[in-house]
């Protein structure tokens, strides 16, 4: 028999991630910090349960999509969180991308308690979500990794046991360092380009089947051209990640310098308003200082 799943945090990822379970025949048990969301998303055939604790009670296994390290350790050690609640024998699957390090600790209590838990952010954003083809980073044992393999393939369809708890975390870690910095570059290239008379749509078009080309460009190509910047992926999110990755870089010796530059023009865009659009809008930065929208006299 299936097993019984919990689902804590409903938002732009966790929300179709749950409906998605539901449809493949899983029994689930809601919990998001506004409930409206967990009913809404309940109609299709779950329960909702009024804390994390209840979640845990009644479950083996439960998922955690939330924002960041701070609500996952609420919600895990938190007053009437999953602790209190926990079975013995129950994993907990973190797929919200957090630090490793607390990644770790909280592995080590949920251990202490005869339960585990296995760290699973993921990579693909809210097509992927909606889709089921989110690229799953795991970190745990083996036996976690075997045992939660059907529900990530569910959500997934690039599923990788990248090694013991937090390595999956440290993989969304690298992973985000590149989108930034791919992202940036983008940005640069099609405002320089677009300044220097040469619409982007030609630039994108030129250099998009060449080795610049990346599934970054593709799937911001609209956002770039359009400058529609409905999030998606939120400038505020991926300012979090790298700060995980810069931290990370400090436990181990490493120095990210350009990852460094673009976490500080995310935390300008966060100054000037723009943390709630898509991360895309670092190309707004750029416009920004060049005094120049993509498209302004192009012609
Ligand atoms: P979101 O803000 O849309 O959703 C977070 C959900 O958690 C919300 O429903 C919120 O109500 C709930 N929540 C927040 N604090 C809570 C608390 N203390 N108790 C209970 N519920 C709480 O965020 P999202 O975009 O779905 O991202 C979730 C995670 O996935 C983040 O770690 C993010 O970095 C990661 N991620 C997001 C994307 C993306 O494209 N959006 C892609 C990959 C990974």
């Amino acid at each position: 028999m299936a097993e019984k799943v919990g689902f804590i945090g409903l938002g732009i990822m966790g929300g179709p991630m749950a409906q998605n379970l539901m449809e493949t025949g899983y029994e689930l048990v809601l919990y998001n910090r506004t409930t409206e969301k967990a009913e809404e998303i309940a109609d299709d055939g779950a329960t909702v349960a009024e804390s994390p604790k209840e979640v845990a009670e009644s479950c083996d296994v439960v998922v955690l999509m939330l924002p960041d390290s701070p609500q996952v350790e609420e919600i895990v050690e938190g007053e009437d969180g999953v602790l209190e609640g926990l079975k013995e024998g129950a994993l907990i699957v973190d797929m919200s991308t957090i630090s490793p390090v607390v990644t770790r600790e909280l592995a080590e209590k949920i251990e202490e308690r005869g339960a585990s838990m296995l760290d699973a952010p993921v990579s693909g954003g809210e097509p992927g979500a909606q889709q089921g083809t989110l690229a799953i980073m795991a970190g745990g044992s083996e036996e976690d990794f075997e045992r939660a393999r059907p529900l990530l393939e569910v959500m997934g369809d690039a599923i990788t046991h990248v090694g013991p708890t937090g390595a999956g975390q440290t993989a969304k870690a690298a992973n985000q360092i590149v989108v930034a910095v791919t992202l940036e570059g983008i940005s640069e290239a099609l405002v320089l380009a677009s300044k220097a008379g040469v619409a982007p749509e030609k630039i994108l078009e030129a250099i998009s089947g060449g080795l610049a080309g990346s599934n970054v460009m593709e799937a911001k190509k609209e956002n770039f051209l359009e400058h529609d910047f409905e999030p998606g992926f939120r400038v505020d999110l991926h300012h979090k990640d790298l700060g995980i990755a810069l931290a990370t870089g400090r436990e181990y010796g490493v120095s990210l310098p350009v990852t460094a530059i673009v976490d500080q023009m995310l935390e300008s865009l966060k100054t000037k308003g723009r943390g709630d659009r898509d991360h895309s809008a670092i190309l707004t930065l750029i416009e920004d200082q060049a005094q120049h929208e993509l498209g302004d006299g192009v012609g």
